[in-house]
């Protein structure tokens, strides 16, 4: 029989975080969500959230995803096929911006609809195996007071026997964040990868100063030092530098991945699963990074990443943060350094029902 798109429900929630937080781009207590259910004409349910940051923001982007959703109605559930449709009908809003958030998230539905009606992981339904993908933990190392840099970075190691850690940079004095990064290698030693996040902080001559002194320290990447899409600018610092470059959070969409590439601006790249496009823009990324032999690293959405990582072939590291667990009726599991992919069909969202009411956000 086929699968057929019924009915939509979206549903908004705020998440309180259990670390705030604290960059460059801003502080935040507290993180929306849109939860989406797509009813099909069978028992399946297709399921996805993204989290668009503002939560100001959320009900136009859950008009958004109404306004897209009436394409799909009734019609045979065919995920790429939709995305093509999706963004030619977005392309007079520019193909970016929360139009390609609404339709990621549709995207991420009807991919995790599919792979249910299969009966496997979405890992599997892609045609990648249900291997550990190895991840680094995020959730911390903000731009704390240097005296607790130590302690959190020995708890965010221990919560998963990671062997990677992201450390937050730019703070005043370069001085700083020498002295955040050695408390971290006093503790823990050199075996750890050390990630660093500029959060695109600097001008570029303040960038090559900042990036002068800290290329000597063996931070596994430069993470945005500058706006991400000064791609001239990223190119000279991406030449400039051994610590390798990597920029992608703010791709939207695949296309700019391409354009990124091209201009040579990074020498890594890290989409973010909402802005590329969802589990469709994620797979064109992937093959035209393949192409440009260079590595691609997960930015957020740590479960749908997962399977995705599963089939990128040039897959380097998984961003791991929890900010989604409190939603979630199964959370996934962290093991030696690795999330374990459920083996449940599609995705392995189900929604803690119980927490979707008590973080609802009233919309008008
Ligand atoms: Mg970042």
């Amino acid at each position: 029989m086929m699968l057929n798109v019924k009915s939509l429900r979206v549903r908004a929630v705020e998440v309180p975080l259990n670390k705030p937080v604290e960059a460059h781009i801003g502080k935040f207590t507290k993180w929306p969500f849109i939860c989406i259910d797509i009813h099909t004409n069978q028992s399946i349910v297709g399921r996805s959230y993204i989290a668009p940051y503002l939560s100001e923001y959320v009900s136009s982007i859950i008009s958004s995803i109404n306004a897209l959703f009436q394409k799909f109605i009734d019609r045979e559930i065919n995920p790429y096929q939709f995305f093509k449709e999706g963004m030619q009908s977005i392309s007079l809003l520019g193909y970016k911006g929360i139009a390609l958030y609404a339709l990621a998230a549709l995207d991420i539905a009807f991919w995790d609809a599919k792979a249910k009606s299969a009966g496997i992981p979405l890992a599997n339904y892609l045609g990648g195996s249900l291997k550990p993908i190895k991840a680094y933990n995020s959730r911390g190392l903000w731009l704390i007071p240097l005296k607790d840099i130590a302690k959190e970075a020995e708890q965010l190691i221990k919560e998963g026997d990671f062997k990677a850690i992201k450390l937050r940079i730019g703070r005043e004095s370069f001085q700083e964040d020498i002295e955040a990064l050695n408390s971290i290698k006093k503790n823990l030693g050199d075996s750890i990868s050390i990630m660093s996040d500029f959060n695109q902080c600097y001008n570029l001559p303040d960038a090559i100063k900042r990036c002068s002194l800290l290329d000597e320290m063996n931070f596994y990447w430069f993470e945005e030092p500058i706006r991400f899409d000064d791609y001239d600018g990223c190119s000279k610092l991406s030449k400039m530098f051994k610590t390798p470059f990597i920029i992608g959070e703010n791709f939207h969409g695949p296309v700019d991945a391409k354009t990124a590439l091209v201009s040579n601006a990074s020498s890594m790249i890290m989409p973010d699963l909402m802005r590329i496009g969802g589990v469709s823009g994620w797979l064109k990324t992937a093959a035209i990074a393949e192409t440009f032999n260079i590595p691609v690293s997960t930015h957020l959405f740590p479960e749908v990443s997962a399977h995705l990582m599963s089939v990128t072939p040039t897959a380097d590291w998984l961003e791991w943060v929890d900010w989604s667990n409190p939603l979630l009726k199964s959370e996934y599991r962290v093991k030696n350094g690795n999330i374990i992919i459920p083996d449940v069909p599609g995705v392995g969202i189900e929604w803690n029902e119980e927490n979707l009411e008590k973080y609802s956000l009233q919309i008008d």
